[in-house]
């Protein structure tokens, strides 16, 4: 049904009219879905890993290679919120690698008021870490932070695969309820790619917030660690807020990782490989900075 577009109440109607059983209900349904796009994307990954070292061989060069780029738009004309660009082999003509771009994100369009004024910054100010947007037509050569932010959640999948069924320090695995779900490795993805987007223009502002994603992610009510969260009443980091409002000894963390889980995933947080990444793609412009 994904591939022809159509939702969940598209395949009951088929099947009423065909005289077939009930599908499945929404909840399966979704995680049927969430299935497929794991493994499709995997199997994607996997192909133009294949396809660049194919290029590889046919150009013949070692850290080089010459692409072409190309992209769609979900929706015909360029009023589309979603679109995405490939990078094509010269010489193999295939797919080396891909992004989906998006101008469009739900918590941002339940903002109803006007976008100025100190309302809409106290609403940015929270929500910021939250967002899935990943293109704004200013953002000019902060397009790599994508690139960089699939890879935080590929190198967070590999960990947990890597582990599977072996157990951490608290006898327990890695995957399960309240542990490292999928549906945490992307929101620790989109809070790394946001932490970056935030601060592009300082790569010491920039390591510490990826490092604080990790730090906040894995505070308890024991050892909190919001060091490096925003301050004040308009902070998205609920603890800060009870800070502020001297309610901290009414806080208790919620959703927060196991120590034990957390310790396994630091890794990924402290490397500055992604700077690195990040400093070639944006060239100049960053380069300056980091002299600085
Ligand atoms: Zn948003
Ligand atoms: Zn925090």
């Amino acid at each position: 049904m994904r591939y022809i577009g159509q939702g969940l109440s598209s395949l009951d109607t088929f099947c009423s009219f065909m005289c077939l059983p009930n599908p499945v209900c929404q909840k399966a349904y979704d995680r049927i879905n969430a299935k497929i796009t794991d493994i499709s994307e995997a199997l994607a990954n996997a192909s133009m890993k294949k396809a660049a070292a194919e290029e590889k061989n046919i150009d013949g060069t070692v850290n080089s290679a010459v692409v072409s780029g190309d992209g769609t738009w979900k929706t015909r004309g360029h009023t589309s919120l979603i679109r995405d660009c490939a990078l094509i082999g010269a010489d193999c003509g295939k797919v080396l690698d891909m992004e989906v771009m998006s101008s469009y994100c739900k918590g941002c369009d339940s903002y109803k008021g006007p976008k100025f004024g100190p309302k809409y910054s106290a609403f940015l100010a929270k929500h910021q870490i939250f967002c899935r947007k990943n293109h704004s037509g200013s953002a000019g050569g902060m397009e790599c932070v994508g690139h960089v932010q699939k890879r935080t959640g590929s190198r967070l999948r590999k960990l947990k695969a890597l582990w599977g069924k072996k157990k951490l320090s608290d006898g327990k695995t890695i995957g399960g309820k309240g542990r490292l779900t999928d549906a945490i490795i992307s929101k620790l993805t989109t809070f790394y790619g946001n932490a970056i987007r935030a601060n592009s223009h300082n790569v010491n502002e920039m390591r510490q917030a990826v490092w604080n994603v990790w730090a906040h992610t894995s505070s308890t009510d024991d050892e909190p660690k919001h060091w490096f969260c925003p301050k004040g009443k308009n902070s998205w980091c609920k603890y800060n807020v009870s800070v502020h409002n001297s309610t901290v000894n009414e806080f208790s963390h919620k959703n927060t990782l196991p120590k034990a889980v957390s310790e396994v995933i630091k890794p990924v947080f402290k490397d500055l490989s992604h700077l690195k990444l990040l400093r070639r793609c944006l060239g100049g412009k960053l380069k300056m900075l980091m002299s600085h």
